[in-house]
């Protein structure tokens, strides 16, 4: 299935972040729904062309747990991506309307948000921006990976502190020391970071290295996360997730576990069976 910007019809916006606007739009012919993420690039055209050749080859993710994209287009110095469309929006909307999730929804979010990391892991593949923006949900009680490699492709080709404003409060300690770059374990294991972060949020409701309200600022959230103990867990959680979030945030990034050894971990094993109902949070989640 590919499907050509060109093709679409715009409904109405959906969102906006760091990078970009996106909309919600139908396809004329076959009247489905997608997302579209335009981004506004300042390049040369080769260096779109490369980014576009990028995209192909991640086009080819293929997992139910990562959002798919269909197609991409490059006109007027913007890039669009014609992206699955996820009907019941991000953790990051969830979060505003629900402000702190209980355990069993937080494992079965860190199951299928580990699924889809150990997905692109075995694909060679670094998110490198896990954050509750960046996992999107639908009515299926699908939690999905959004952004993957286009963050990537688009942070190679910006500066580190202008591609990160704003999102470098899930960053691992070891993305701030220039020496760790390339290092076997950093890339796989800073995603481990950001997810354990992100869980910690759901939990809490608040960002652990932010205090609520608080607008990011870089050298002190570089600060925090590279001087200060690990955030845990709240002292009322079970032994179970506390156990998890430890292991997420160590910050020797070579003992941080893998994604498919996390998935047999207690916190995402103890309620077996019984799939956890995500309905309840998404009931009043309308897009
Ligand atoms: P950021 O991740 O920095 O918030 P994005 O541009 O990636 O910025 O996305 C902005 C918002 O648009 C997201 O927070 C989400 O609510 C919405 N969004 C992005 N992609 C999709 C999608 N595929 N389906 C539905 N909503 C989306
Ligand atoms: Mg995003």
């Amino acid at each position: 299935e590919v499907v050509d910007p060109e093709d679409l019809i715009k409904m109405r916006p959906l969102g906006h972040g760091s990078s970009g606007k996106v909309y919600l739009v139908q396809h004329k012919a076959t009247e489905k729904l997608y997302a579209l993420k335009v981004i506004q690039v300042k390049h040369e055209p080769s260096v779109s062309k490369q980014i576009l050749t990028e995209v192909d080859i991640l086009r080819r993710a293929n997992s139910p747990y990562v959002v798919r994209c269909y197609g991409s287009g490059d006109k007027g110095g913007q890039i669009s991506f014609v992206l699955e469309y996820m009907d019941r929006g991000s953790l990051a909307n969830v979060l505003e309307k629900h402000k702190a999730l209980g355990e069993p929804y937080l494992a079965e979010v860190a199951r299928q948000v580990l699924n889809g990391l150990h997905y692109l892991h075995i694909n060679k593949i670094v998110h490198r921006d896990i954050k509750p923006s960046n996992l999107l949900l639908n009515h299926k009680q699908e939690v999905k990976i959004a952004d993957f490699g286009v963050s990537t492709i688009l942070a190679s080709t910006m500066a580190p502190c202008t591609s990160f404003v704003g999102t470098c409060a899930y960053m691992s300690p070891e993305r701030f020391d220039p020496d760790s770059h390339g290092g076997i374990y950093s890339g796989y294991a800073a995603d481990i970071w950001s997810l354990g972060l992100t869980l910690l949020e759901c939990a809490t409701g608040h960002c652990p290295f932010l205090s609520q309200g608080e607008k990011a600022d870089w050298p002190k959230l570089m600060v925090a996360i590279c001087y200060s103990d690990p955030p845990s867990a709240p002292a009322d959680s079970s032994p179970e997730f506390k156990d998890f979030i430890s292991k997420c945030l160590q910050k020797d990034p070579a003992l941080r576990p893998r994604a498919c050894s996390l998935l047999s971990h207690p916190f995402i094993t103890k309620d077996n069976g019984s799939s956890v109902d995500l309905s309840v949070l998404l009931q009043s989640m309308s897009l």
